[in-house]
């Protein structure tokens, strides 16, 4: 901890350049506090950070009070807040050194937030062109497709999945047969599909009910269709 000195100065800017909300950040010597984010149409927000005595407890009934400049508080808010997200992870905070941030901070901060998002992007692409499945692309890289408006095919949301009422585990949306336990969940599209609840694989003990479903021509069910059968269920339950 640097000494305090009678230049330091009482309050310094967090600069935020991006729309991102986070939760309020915690310390034990300044208890909660919000950093703001820019409302639509404003280029930046500021979040005043001002010193503050920390008090150490030295045992033996003995405290120690020390001061914390506003300088080292910023600092220390800005590297949180931009970190966690892997190599040259930024999210948009620095300090600013005077009052309101200069054109040069900003766009030198616009530079690092977008090479960052560039990064989150070429890493989804390598992603997708390994899996084709939309569950291994993060929220983090969505969104950076999203800022830096490119267009991608691993841009949208897969449906939120739904969960088997028989064996819990996470199903598609609509899909006639849990690919996991083989419950029949939808009985009329299952007959639809030549499956019905006397001939699931499960009670014949083999998997030419898998068959059947997977030979189907994959009209609007398509997408259940291969849920069912066809290639080895990716196991996507561990996902984030
Ligand atoms: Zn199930």
């Amino acid at each position: 901890m640097t000494p305090a000195t009678a230049t330091e100065k009482k309050s310094v800017s967090l600069v935020n350049i991006s729309t991102e909300k986070w939760p309020p950040r915690h310390r034990t010597y300044f208890g909660s506090l919000e950093v703001r984010s820019p409302e639509p149409g404003e280029p930046y927000a500021i979040t005043p950070i001002r010193s503050c005595k920390g008090v150490m407890d030295l045992g033996d009934k003995r405290i120690h009070e020390i001061f914390i400049s506003a300088q080292e508080i910023a600092e220390d808010l800005a590297r949180e807040l931009n970190g966690d997200s892997g190599e040259g992870s930024f999210h948009g905070v620095f300090v600013a050194a005077g009052p309101q941030p200069t054109d040069a901070e900003l766009a030198g901060a616009r530079r690092q937030l977008e090479e960052f998002q560039r990064r989150l992007v070429a890493a989804a692409d390598l992603e997708w062109e390994r899996t084709k499945n939309p569950m291994f692309i993060t929220d983090l890289e969505r969104r950076a497709a999203r800022q830096l408006g490119v267009e991608k095919p691993w841009l949208y949301d897969p449906k939120p999945m739904a969960e088997c009422p028989v064996c819990a585990e996470k199903i598609k949306h609509g899909v006639a047969v849990c690919r996991s336990c083989g419950a029949i969940l939808d009985r009329e599209k299952a007959a639809q599909y030549g499956l019905t609840p006397k001939r699931t694989r499960r009670e014949r003990g083999d998997a030419s009910a898998e068959t059947e479903v997977a030979g189907k021509p994959a009209n609007e069910t398509g997408e259940q269709v291969q849920g069912v059968g066809k290639q080895p269920a990716p196991e996507n339950t561990d996902l984030k």
